[in-house]
């Protein structure tokens, strides 16, 4: 006997009605995703459960794996055995003795599915329990507050047996609430913000802005892995390098000193904008976080914003510095973001930057160049790069 299954619990998924096959799809394609290297799992999905099939895989890396997976709002290893009394007796005592129990206080709660099943719940309950007390001395049953519950899932065509629950990373599965484009720097905050907007189950495709020669490839190479570990949390995930140099020096050349990063935030918005478009994404996410800095006071974000009418999605914009980098800590986005290359921002920032920009002013100052133009060719010489397992569904299908 051995555990040879991992059922996993979905979070708030199950309460999405007519949804609710979508987003099992979803987070089924999603699961197979990350764990594309374990060739020889299985998996079967119904109503309310989703069921790995080992087939001799390691469980104690795929479930580290699961752990990131958005939209699993828990999962066990299981034992599965067949739905008859003995059988699971004998494979809930197996289970219990794989855990170190010395000490511990235990209970067994049983969930029957199969209302057909001989028995009452309690009468399993009870007979399991007994079961694994006459096997192993000097344990204590707590049916109110056990150390261990010993849960076993009578269904018709099998029973689990599980001893041990581990937390998921909740949410909705990626991919269930629409593309947003991601605008992602290098720097701490933006990657928090898509860790978040996947979260609530949006597909992030990022786009970064670059300006050779002013940044250099290791700055590049921060973003690819920026979007490396954000693909951890649900699917690939689709990078747009934006060669932004020309409109940076066209705006350092005609908009004064003091309204230059309010234009070239513009511009940058304009183009993901583009790219949205052109990409059918429904919304636009940033790492802007109220007062941080002079592009992110009200007033500014306000003369930005002119520029769209966008859904913005701002996951980190009443959030203090700190509550950021704790959670760039967590998500392991930390080192990467801290590692010093230049961004395209600092290089042209501004010694004084406006923090109460006038958007008339604004559109003054940019009525004297034609940015259509610019905009569509930096669209038009953005590179696409896919980052994760790079595999597609057709192709995930054949593997599985
Ligand atoms: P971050 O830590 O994400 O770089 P920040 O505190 O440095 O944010 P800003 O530089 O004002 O703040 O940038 C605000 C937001 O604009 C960023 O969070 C990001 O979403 C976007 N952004 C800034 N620079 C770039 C870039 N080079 N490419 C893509 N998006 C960018
Ligand atoms: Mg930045």
């Amino acid at each position: 006997m051995q555990y040879d299954h991992i059922l996993i619990r979905y979070g708030e998924i199950s309460t999405k009605g007519r949804n609710r096959k979508r987003f099992i799809e979803k987070l089924k394609t999603n699961i197979l995703l990350n764990l594309i290297d374990f060739k020889n799992i299985e998996i079967e999905t119904t109503r309310d459960r989703i069921y790995i099939v080992l087939n001799g895989e390691n469980h104690d890396l795929i479930c580290n794996k699961l752990k990131t997976i958005f939209g699993i709002h828990s999962f066990s290893v299981a034992v599965k055995t067949e739905s008859e009394i003995e059988a699971i007796k004998a494979a809930a005592l197996f289970a219990f003795k794989e855990l170190e129990y010395e000490g511990k206080t235990f209970k067994v709660s049983t969930r029957r599915a199969d209302k057909l099943f001989p028995l009452e719940t309690n009468e399993i309950n009870y007979q399991v329990g007994s079961h694994i007390l006459t096997n192993i001395s000097n344990l204590i049953v707590d049916v109110h507050k056990p150390m261990i519950n010993v849960r076993v899932e009578v269904r018709k065509e099998a029973s689990y047996i599980t001893c041990k629950d581990i937390p998921g990373a909740g949410g909705l599965p990626v991919g269930t609430s629409g593309k947003s484009m991601l605008m992602l720097s290098g720097g701490l905050d933006s990657p928090v913000a898509g860790y978040l907007a996947m979260k609530r189950g949006l597909e992030i495709e990022a786009v970064h802005f670059y300006s050779p020669p002013y940044t250099n490839e290791r700055s590049k190479q921060k973003v690819l892995d920026l979007t490396e570990v954000l693909t951890q949390f649900g699917s690939d995930i689709n990078l747009h390098i934006v060669p932004f140099t020309e409109i940076q020096e066209v705006i350092q050349k005609q908009v004064p000193e003091n309204y230059s990063l309010i234009s070239t935030r513009r511009m940058m918005l304009r183009i993901t904008d583009e790219l949205r478009n052109r990409r059918k994404g429904l919304a636009i996410t940033t790492g802007e976080s109220l007062g941080q800095v002079a592009s992110q006071t009200m007033e500014s974000m306000f003369a930005i914003n002119g520029v769209t009418n966008t859904p913005m999605i701002r996951p980190l914009i009443t959030m203090d510095k700190t509550e950021i980098i704790d959670m760039a800590k967590i998500i392991n986005t930390h080192d990467i973001s801290i590692r010093p290359y230049e961004d395209c921002c600092t290089i042209f920032s501004p010694a004084a930057p406006k923090t109460r920009p006038k958007p008339e002013k604004v559109d003054y100052y940019e009525s004297f160049i034609d940015f259509n133009e610019l905009i569509i060719k930096a669209v038009e010489n953005t590179e696409m790069i896919r980052i994760g397992s790079g595999v597609n569904k057709k192709e995930l299908e054949e593997l599985f």
